[in-house]
């Protein structure tokens, strides 16, 4: 083959399970990767495409910055001719744990600090502030009293003795270290000549404030086990004591702690005692008083970071086009300032209006990145793409659509043609058949996933993939087929909740039916999450006594610094639910210690498997050997990680597979055990296709195993580590761990957008899993854009009828058909499009 001009020749490529294929792609336009989950998608378009651009990008540039990259292994191809250089625009895999907020990822704030310190309003006699004034990370900028916190966290006698009819000994003071520290500070106070063993309360006021609130810490000889008679007479008689020990008040251990802690969970355990409420000087603005006295358009910066960024571009149209009021008064003694404020006002314009175009109007720029979607991120920093003017790139994207409404769709596919505009090239990971239709050109790869994938069955123009029979998104692309509607099932009963306000949902009465399935709709933004996701998960947790709130729930609120408030209630129908299950987008685990094997529950089974063979036996090895968590299976080197930490000055550390056991994770020994000629590590490298033929004898394997397979998830190997999961297969694997010991009844699953990452062909396949869930007698609340999901659900609850402060209401609810009728939906145009 030559090459055509103005094409990517792609020649052998063979990454992951590309089957040595060949293609000429177009630039200049928008290429959409379409097929089924798991049949090369990615391996085509990030995998060899992306890995290679930047390799050869990487080559040009010195070692040194070259580890600063998150390198992609060099993909097997054997040559690409014609290839731009690429941006990669993917989905966040796990979670960021960097603080940073819409401002600081848009680099907006970095904008409007600089219109606050040239071109604010100051109050008369101040002097003008730099832009590092206005922010919250700088000494400049930072509130004093609270150290930009923009909270103060106090203790109270209450809050750090909950229960006062306890002795020092029982631990009256819960907020003290537990253990050997603990039994240390009590033996000090002896040592003083308190009394550890009467009630808190019968203390005297002033002992009590003193062992609370000191700021002293005295040192005294300990005794441990003396009582205070002994300690009085071993110090008189000059006996050695154990050691000298520092005493520390409750207060101080406490704020220490929970100020320098780098663990979690001690953080956690310390701010049971504590209260935390706005910071008495800047009212939780975070910013000195100086930074807060200036004002634009009369809000000071920290009331304009909080505003959605719709009214932005309300408040700064006028400054760019010189329609303000008063703007030619003060033209004529400032003419300066004016011209600052122009220009700032036109960028931030300039760049909010393409926020607002893909649908993100309704965030704030004070809004943290980790109480984000995927979806919304990636959009984020696609924004910023658009506003940076470069031209000739090819912008590599996965799954753009994830997390919008058909409606929001339309908005992003102008921003992508915004892109192709300028000149560069668009290649494009999709399952959503709005983007497929929009494309100029469709590399379809298939047919199934994995193995059974791996084929180039067409590239070309859309229209010609009509002809192509094995293509499973044909069918889907060009479908003339009449929806079919399954028979709708009756509910047995409803939960209703009351008066309840969260976000942008203010006392806001809604009903879900029980024993069917439900899908709540609505643009993004428009508090589908904040109703579902938050207020029911929380409501219905309070109610099952699932009070302790998880990890995950405390690592958030941690993130956000702020609790969300939450008024209302359920008032009926609770009783009919017995559990409730959340399966949700969040990581299965941050480290490559969990992984799919793991977490579901059959890497016990497979383990025990080994076990029983011969060799183990003779060698007693029992079921524990061939973890790769505990000791004596296990690499001694990576400690059954697989991979090592290389820790690099000034660069986050990276992971490198160990050099011992070559990422197997296990010894020598472990391996040599075979079942079925394979050993441990050779297990874990099957797919969940491979291992379901391998272990097809096995019923309790198989059965977890189709389970996967039925949920789409066929393509990925058993040990695959949590970290590399997306958020949908995360989503996915969870779901499956539920189907599997399903069928109790009376349980509530609420799932939010399931059909992220899956391609129509495995949404059918996930529909069929959601009804076994309700056939079974359980309740499922899906949030859903997916409206051949929402066709197929038995109620449908719309939210909006926009987002933020234009959203937050219930539009219009009912089955399916009824909703599709209804005038001011904007999910009803779309939904009606699937019965026709
Ligand atoms: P898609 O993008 O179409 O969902 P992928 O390109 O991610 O599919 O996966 C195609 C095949 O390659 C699957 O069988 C998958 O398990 C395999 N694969 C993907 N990533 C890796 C990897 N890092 N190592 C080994 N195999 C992989
Ligand atoms: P949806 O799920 O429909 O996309 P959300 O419930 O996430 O919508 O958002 C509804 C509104 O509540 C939006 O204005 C959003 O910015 C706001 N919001 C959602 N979550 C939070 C949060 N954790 N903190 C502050 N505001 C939030
Ligand atoms: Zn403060
Ligand atoms: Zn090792």
């Amino acid at each position: 083959m030559t090459q055509k001009e103005g094409y990517v020749a792609i020649r052998g490529a063979r990454q992951h399970n590309l089957k040595d294929v060949s293609l000429d792609i177009p630039r200049d336009a928008l290429v959409v990767f379409t097929g089924v989950s798991g049949s090369g998608k990615s391996s085509l378009a990030f995998g060899t495409l992306y890995a290679e651009a930047q390799r050869r990008y990487l080559e040009s540039v010195s070692p040194y910055a070259r580890r600063l990259f998150h390198q992609m292994p060099i993909p097997e191809v054997d040559q690409i001719d014609g290839l731009p250089p690429a941006v990669a625009l993917q989905q966040q895999r796990g979670s960021g744990t960097t603080r940073s907020s819409v401002g600081s990822v848009t680099t907006l704030s970095n904008l409007l600090r600089m219109l606050y310190s040239r071109a604010g309003d100051y109050p008369k006699g101040q002097s003008i502030l730099y832009a590092e004034a206005f922010s919250t990370n700088t000494p400049e900028g930072a509130c004093p009293e609270c150290h930009g916190l923009g909270k103060v966290y106090d203790v109270t006698e209450k809050s750090m003795v909950p229960d006062d009819t306890l002795t020092i000994r029982e631990r009256a003071i819960a907020a003290w270290p537990t253990a050997w520290q603990g039994q240390n500070l009590r033996d000090i106070l002896t040592t003083m000549g308190y009394d550890v063993d009467v009630p808190w309360k019968e203390l005297s006021k002033k002992d009590r404030d003193w062992i609370l609130f000191t700021k002293e810490q005295p040192q005294v000889p300990v005794y441990p086990g003396y009582d205070r008679e002994e300690v009085q007479r071993a110090i008189k008689q000059k006996i050695e004591p154990s050691y000298m020990g520092t005493f520390t008040g409750a207060q101080r251990y406490v704020l220490h702690t929970f100020a320098n802690t780098q663990s979690t969970l001690m953080k956690k355990r310390v701010s049971q005692y504590m209260l935390s409420s706005d910071c008495p000087s800047c009212h939780g603005k975070r910013l000195r008083r100086e930074s807060l006295s200036v004002t634009f358009a009369g809000f000071d910066i920290a009331d304009m970071s909080r505003l959605p960024l719709k009214q932005l571009l309300t408040i700064f149209k006028p400054y760019s086009d010189g329609s303000a009021p008063g703007l030619a008064k003060q033209a004529t003694n400032h003419q300066e300032k004016v011209l600052v404020a122009q220009r700032i006002a036109e960028d931030l314009v300039a760049r909010v209006t393409v926020l607002l175009e893909l649908g993100l109007g309704y965030l704030s720029l004070e809004r943290s990145t980790p109480t984000l979607s995927p979806g919304e991120h990636q959009r984020l920093r696609l924004a910023a793409q658009v506003r940076s003017n470069l031209f000739g790139v090819v912008y590599v994207l996965d799954e753009p659509s994830a997390g919008l409404h058909p409606a929001d769709t339309e908005a992003l596919l102008k921003a992508l043609d915004g892109l192709k505009a300028c000149g560069n090239s668009l290649f494009v990971v999709e399952h959503e058949l709005d983007v497929i239709r929009h494309a100029e050109w469709i590399v379809d790869v298939g047919p199934d996933a994995g193995e059974g994938g791996g084929e180039i069955l067409y590239s070309g123009p859309p229209e010609g993939l009509k002809n192509i029979e094995r293509s499973k998104t044909r069918a889907h692309l060009f479908n003339d087929q009449p929806f079919i509607k399954p028979t709708p099932r009756q509910p047995f009963g409803w939960l209703t909740l009351k008066d309840v306000s969260r976000n942008n949902l203010t006392h806001l009465d809604v009903s879900f039916p029980l024993g069917v399935l439900t899908s709540v709709t609505g643009v993004s933004g428009s508090g589908k999450s904040s109703l579902v996701s938050q207020v029911l998960v929380e409501l219905m947790s309070d109610f099952l006594g699932n009070t302790t709130p998880s990890e995950d729930q405390f690592e958030d609120a941690l993130q956000q610094d702020t609790v969300a408030t939450l008024t209302g209630g359920i008032t009926d129908g609770a009783e009919h639910i017995k559990r409730m299950v959340v399966v949700n987008q969040k990581p299965i685990g941050r480290t490559p210690r969990s992984n799919l094997a793991t977490y579901t529950g059959l890497f016990d089974v497979v383990r025990k498997l080994f076990a029983a063979t011969e060799l183990s036996k003779s060698r007693r090895y029992t079921a524990g050997r061939f973890s790769f968590n505990v000791g004596k299976g296990r690499c001694p080197n990576c400690e059954g990680e697989g991979f090592v930490m290389v820790e690099l000055l000034f660069l986050p550390s990276v992971y490198a597979p160990c050099p011992v056991c070559s990422g197997t994770r296990y010894n020598a020994q472990t391996l040599e055990v075979t079942y079925h000629d394979k050993n441990i590590a050779q297990v874990l490298k099957m797919t969940v296709n491979e291992a379901a033929d391998f272990f097809e004898k096995e019923d309790r394997v198989l059965r977890s195993l189709n389970v996967l397979q039925e949920v789409g998830l066929g393509y990925l190997r058993l040990g695959q580590p949590a970290t590399e999961l997306s958020g949908g297969e995360a989503q996915r694997i969870k779901l499956a761990t539920e189907l599997q010991r399903m069928s109790r009844g009376k349980t509530l699953y609420i799932l939010d957008e399931p059909t992220t990452g899956l391609h129509p062909t495995d949404v059918e396949k996930l529909q069929l899993q959601l009804a076994k869930l309700v056939d079974a007698g359980n309740t499922v609340i899906v949030v859903e854009h997916d409206m051949q999901v929402v066709a197929g659900s038995d109620w449908v609850i719309d939210i909006g009828p926009g987002a933020g402060d234009e959203g937050g209401k219930i539009v219009t609810e009912g089955i399916p058909e009824a909703v599709a009728k209804n005038k001011e939906s904007k999910t009803a145009v779309y939904l009606r499009r699937t019965f026709n």
